[in-house]
């Protein structure tokens, strides 16, 4: 797969497209990659709205497409119940989960250190483990101020696909598509949520930026855990710019 389209398009494309079009459009770009790497295609699951769009529209390309979700010590009540509710019902959904000891509180600390060792880290023994050669994301360039740098088709990592085919897609696209196929979500919505993360460090915001809610008080405010930003094998390269 190449990376199709610039940025500049990309933009044009939030505004420019109806909700049917994203919808055909986002299907598209999973079929495509299916054809291209069967297997390898692999879906990273948050549990967090974007990402139950993503698992229902590949559910309609393949039922055999895997994914899996990366938890942590500090992830909600709410969100271990819907994750075991979501692993149920579909076991081709593997958990990944870094139990190392770390210091108290480093989320307060140093919470890049600790959004390193227990996402990042089990993120990359997901994508080794499950031999994934395209990965599948619930990112949208809409969700905020460190999300509007990002392709539908990337590949940061050499050999690592990522796919991103919901990135044009708002808000209200979301929750759109969510009830029109009466798709199940973790029940945090119902408080007020926009964006849902580990406990200590996810609040409820009405700003603008979709992710204001998420590590208030500290230097990643409204920021990002690493995921998408660092690297997941060792053939990592910095885009530029
Ligand atoms: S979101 Fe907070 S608690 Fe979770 S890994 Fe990152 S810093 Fe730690």
């Amino acid at each position: 797969m190449s990376e199709s389209i610039v940025k500049e398009d990309i933009k044009s494309l939030v505004d420019g497209l109806n909700f049917a079009e994203k919808v055909d459009r986002s299907l598209t770009l999973i079929r495509d990659a299916y054809e291209e790497y069967g297997e390898g295609l692999v879906v990273a699951n948050s549990l967090g709205k974007d990402s139950v769009v993503v698992w229902h529209l590949v559910k309609r390309v393949s039922e055999e497409i895997r994914g899996f979700i990366v938890t942590t010590r500090f992830k909600p009540t709410e969100t271990v119940k819907f994750m075991n509710e979501e692993v149920a019902r579909y076991p081709e959904m593997k958990i990944f989960r870094n139990d190392q000891e770390i210091p108290d509180r480093l989320y307060e600390t140093d919470p890049d250190r600790c959004c390193d060792i227990l996402k990042v880290q089990p993120t990359r023994q997901a994508v080794k483990e499950m031999n994934v050669k395209c990965w599948v994301t619930g990112l949208r360039c809409t969700e905020g101020r460190t999300r509007t740098d990002f392709g539908e088709i990337e590949e940061r990592d050499k050999g690592l696909i990522k796919l991103n085919p919901i990135l044009i897609w708002n808000e209200r696209e979301v929750w759109q598509y969510l009830a029109l196929h009466s798709v199940p979500v973790n029940p945090l919505y119902l408080q007020g949520y926009r964006s849902l993360g580990c406990e200590p460090c996810t609040h409820i915001s009405n700003d603008p930026n979709e992710r204001a809610g998420r590590w208030i008080g500290t230097s990643k405010c409204g920021g990002e855990c690493g995921i998408h930003t660092r690297p997941l094998t060792e053939n990592y390269s910095q885009p530029e710019g």
